[in-house]
C-alpha cells in the first residue's frame, strides 16, 4: 500500500505536530505544500468535524492514490458558550491573527474567577484510507485559560491555556510534553488503533 499521507493544512505547527506523531508508524507525512497541491478549503461547517471531513475530501479528490489526513481543532471556553470554537482561528478577525485572539480572549475573561475560565482545546481529525474507508475522531484536553501570556512554544491559544495537572501552560511545556497530552495527541492515539487494521 502507498504509505504516503498528506496532511490536509497549512498550519506549519499542526503538520509539525501531526508529523511527529505519525511519524512513528513508518508513515511518510508530507504537508500540502510538499507535495505540491495549492488549495484553501473554506471551513464553512458548523462543527470542528464538518469541517475535518471536508478538508481531507477535497484534497483526497485530488490525490486517490494517497491517505489523508486533516484536524480542524479550536479552543472552547465555558463562559463563553464554547466561543471561540470552530471560529478559533479567526476570533478577532484576522485568519491567523494569534496576537489579536489571545487579546480579545483575554479582554472577554477580564475580571473572571478561575472557576469561570474553564476550557478545553478540541480536535477533530479525520483519515482517509481510501474512499471507502474514512476514519474520523476526536480527542479533548480541559484546562484553564489564565490573565497572562505565559510561555513561548507552541501557537494560538497556548501561552494561555493552563493544563492544571501539569502546573503549566501549553506554551511552558516543550513540544514533547505537549504533544503526547494535547487535544491532537487524544485523537491521534484513538486513530492509531483504527489504523493498525490497515497498515
Ligand atoms: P484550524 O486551522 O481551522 O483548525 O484552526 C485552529 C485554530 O485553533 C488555530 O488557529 C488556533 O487558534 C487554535 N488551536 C488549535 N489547536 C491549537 C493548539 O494546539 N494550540 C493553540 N491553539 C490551537
Amino acid at each position: 500500500m502507498n504509505k504516503k499521507v498528506i496532511v490536509a493544512s497549512n498550519n506549519q505547527h499542526k503538520i509539525q505536530e501531526i508529523k511527529q506523531i505519525l511519524s512513528k508508524y513508518g508513515l511518510e507525512v508530507i504537508s500540502l505544500k510538499e507535495a505540491n497541491i495549492n488549495i484553501e478549503v473554506e471551513e464553512d461547517g458548523k462543527t470542528f468535524m464538518e469541517n475535518a471531513l471536508k478538508k481531507a475530501v477535497t484534497i483526497h479528490k485530488v490525490v486517490p492514490d494517497c491517505m489523508v489526513i486533516s484536524d480542524d481543532s479550536g479552543l472552547m471556553v465555558e463562559a463563553l458558550d464554547g466561543a471561540p470554537g470552530i471560529f478559533s482561528a479567526r476570533f478577532a478577525g484576522e485568519h491567523g491573527n494569534y496576537k489579536k485572539n489571545n487579546e480579545k480572549l483575554l479582554s472577554l475573561l477580564k475580571g473572571k474567577k478561575e472557576e469561570d475560565r474553564k476550557a478545553k482545546f478540541v480536535s477533530a481529525v479525520v483519515f482517509i484510507i481510501n474512499k471507502d474507508n474514512i476514519i474520523k475522531v476526536e480527542g479533548h484536553i480541559d484546562g484553564v485559560i489564565i490573565d497572562e501570556e505565559k510561555g513561548s512554544n507552541g501557537f494560538g491559544y497556548d501561552p494561555l491555556f493552563y493544563v492544571p495537572s501539569y502546573n503549566k501552560t501549553f506554551a511552558e511545556m516543550g513540544s514533547e510534553a505537549k504533544n503526547k497530552i494535547s487535544h491532537r495527541a487524544v485523537a491521534l492515539n484513538k486513530l492509531e488503533e483504527e489504523i493498525k487494521k490497515y497498515i
